[in-house]
């Protein structure tokens, strides 16, 4: 099929990849011309494991160009993949799901499906069905399908290729037949509903997989005051199936660009409703002060953080993404230079977005050994590989004072005992 996408960020690029992949001819189209010039020469604007390399191996059946009449004319499917982010009252800005709407109305010349791929509010697919059908420059039929997205950053292009589950919102056979063809190759089970409540799928599994995550954050903050090991306890309910293993990991809460705007988009759509969440507030709240549970911690060691050096390891929200887009790390630097501390970081593949955030306040250093050198303190905020397999000795032999604030659990405690540093994590005993 001829297929064009919206917007070539980390669920537009993946998804086009993978079309291409199963052999569909895409169009990508995107505002960003620097992302596109980068795409044209076989480069990926962003770090997904594994994407370049698809891209490259596809680049036969893959386009990538800033002009809609080329990408959407004669499309079959035009998926739209834009950014949907938070207004300040946690409602969604919707400007780039209109403005490309507007572009495939101007520009479709053949009758064609829409599918919107974006996190977007209830209701929002019968508005952009609407919108296009009067304002569609050709007389020719359009239709649109809601058709939201699972995929985690970091496993983007495994989570694609054999995703749980096609989430199609249609309002009519034909849409569901041609989306059916979209899909076939990939041979994954389908959830063919209304478009309303493929909205609603979408948000309602993330919101719940936020839950779970302050769920287990609240266990393992009750964990560590009755002196029992949240590992073992989560261990223990994930072996139930009725629970699942999954999102089951205490840590210092919650990042990324999905979770903390989709939970507030939740609530704004039920405080419309007049209608209190009081399960998704509640996990909100809990994110929060999640967050800066180290910070907190480490204020049991020392007085203030002014002049002290502080190691910062992992900036990114979740390892395998370049995305800091909402991590936890930046609320937490945030604190530590206010109150005058020396931050060093270190970071596989986050450090040049941070450098957009903090472009000279902070150090950023090329080894995890260069970041803790004579540091009064090191805290760990993302579970990259390169820090689990990190030798913990190092930080006994490197480091100022050996305090180690570690908010995603990465070592045991049985290692932290034996190098003999000060090991503080989440939901488990104190080391020192
Ligand atoms: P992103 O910010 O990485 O990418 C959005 C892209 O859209 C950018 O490249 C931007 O330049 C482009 N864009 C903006 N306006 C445009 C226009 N008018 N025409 C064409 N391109 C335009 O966003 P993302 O993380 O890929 O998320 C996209 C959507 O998918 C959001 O609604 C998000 O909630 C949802 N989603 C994201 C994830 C995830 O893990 N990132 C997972 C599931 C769903």
């Amino acid at each position: 099929m001829d297929i064009a996408v919206a917007g070539v960020g980390y669920v537009g690029l993946v998804t086009a990849a993978c079309l291409a992949e199963k052999g569909h001819k895409v169009a990508c189209v995107d505002v960003d011309v620097e992302k596109v010039a980068l795409l044209q020469r076989g480069k990926s604007p962003i770090y997904e494991p594994g994407l370049e390399e698809l891209i490259r191996k596809n680049r036969e059946r893959l386009l990538f160009t800033a002009d809609y009449a080329a990408a959407c004319r004669r499309a079959d499917v035009i998926i739209i993949a834009v950014g949907t982010p938070e207004e300040p009252d946690g409602s969604v800005n919707l400007q780039y799901v209109w403005e490309a709407a507007k572009q495939i109305a101007q520009t479709v010349e053949k009758d064609c499906v829409v599918a919107v791929k974006s996190t977007v509010p209830v209701g929002t697919s019968d508005q952009v069905e609407r919108w296009i059908y009067e304002h569609r420059k050709h007389p020719v039929h359009i239709e649109v399908v809601a058709n939201p997205e699972f995929l985690s950053q970091g496993t983007a292009i495994k989570d694609t290729l054999h995703a749980s589950r096609i989430v199609l919102g249609v309002e009519s056979p034909h849409a569901e037949k041609v989306m059916k063809e979209v899909y076939d190759p990939f041979y994954l089970p389908y959830v063919v509903t209304d478009r309303k409540s493929a909205e609603m799928v979408k948000y309602a599994s993330n919101v719940f997989l936020a839950l779970k995550i302050s769920y287990i954050n609240e266990i393992a903050n009750l964990c560590e005051m009755v002196g029992a090991n949240i590992e073992d306890v989560a261990e223990g309910m994930g072996m139930d199936p009725r629970i699942g293993s999954r999102f089951l990991r205490a840590g210092i809460g919650y990042g990324g660009s999905c979770f903390p705007k989709d939970t507030k988009a939740l609530r704004w759509l039920a405080d419309g409703c007049d209608y209190e969440l009081k399960t998704v507030q509640a996990a909100m709240e809990v994110n929060e002060s999640q967050k800066v549970k180290l910070i907190e911690k480490a204020r049991t060691y020392v007085s203030h953080f002014r002049g002290l050096e502080v190691a910062v390891l992992g900036l990114t929200f979740k390892p395998g993404t370049d995305d800091i887009r909402e991590a936890p790390s930046l609320a937490n630097i945030a604190v530590l230079l206010e109150e005058g501390a020396n931050v060093r970081v270190w970071d596989p593949v986050g450090m040049e977005n941070a450098k957009r955030v903090f472009p000279k306040e902070i150090t950023y250093c090329s080894t995890i050994e260069e970041a803790v050198a004579n540091a009064d303190i090191c805290f760990i905020f993302t579970e990259w590989p390169e820090i689990r397999q990190f030798d913990v000795r190092q930080y006994a032999n490197l480091m100022k004072t050996p305090l180690v604030l570690d908010g995603r659990n990465c070592y045991s405690l049985a290692s932290a005992r034996e190098a003999g540093i000060i090991y503080e994590s989440i939901g488990r005993k104190r080391v020192c």
